[in-house]
C-alpha cells in the first residue's frame, strides 16, 4: 500500500490541522486522541512516511526505529503513566481495523483497562 501523503496524521505532521501535543522530537510526535478511549489516550506517529507497523518495520531504519520507540517511554513517564500502568497498542490492516493511514501507537492508561483482548470467538 502505497503512502497517502493526505492521510490526517500527515496533515497534522505538517502543521496543516491543530493537535494537543504532549511530546516531539526529531523521531516523533505525540498527541492527545480526538475521541479518548481511556482518561489519558495518546498517539505516538513517527514523522517518516510510513502505512502501518508492518510498512515501519520493513522500511524504517534502525535510528528511526530506536527512535520511534524510545519517544513512546518517554511520553509515558512524561505523562507519569508509569506508576499505576499503560497499554500500548498498533492496529495493522484491515482485521485490525487500522483507520488512519499512518503507522502509529496508542497509549491508553488511566483506568484498569481491563484484559488486553476478548477470548477467541467473542
Ligand atoms: P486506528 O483505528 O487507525 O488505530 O486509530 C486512529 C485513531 O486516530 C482513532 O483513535 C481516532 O480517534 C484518532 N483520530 C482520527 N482523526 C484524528 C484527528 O484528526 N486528530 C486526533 N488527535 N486524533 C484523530
Amino acid at each position: 500500500m502505497a503512502y497517502d501523503t493526505n492521510n490526517i496524521f500527515a496533515k497534522i505532521l505538517r502543521g496543516e490541522i491543530p493537535c494537543k501535543k504532549a511530546y516531539e522530537d526529531e523521531h516523533a510526535l505525540a498527541f492527545h486522541d480526538i475521541a479518548p478511549q481511556a482518561p489519558t489516550h495518546v498517539l505516538v506517529i513517527p514523522k517518516g512516511p510510513y502505512v502501518s507497523a508492518d510498512d515501519f518495520t520493513a522500511r524504517a531504519s534502525d535510528a528511526e526505529i530506536a527512535g520511534f520507540m524510545r519517544a513512546v517511554g518517554t511520553v509515558a513517564r512524561d505523562l507519569g503513566l508509569v506508576a499505576k500502568g499503560y497499554r500500548i497498542l498498533a492496529n495493522a490492516g484491515r482485521d485490525a481495523h487500522q483507520e488512519v493511514p499512518h503507522f502509529h501507537v496508542h497509549i491508553f492508561a488511566g483506568k484498569d483497562l481491563g484484559r488486553m483482548i476478548g477470548p477467541v470467538g467473542s
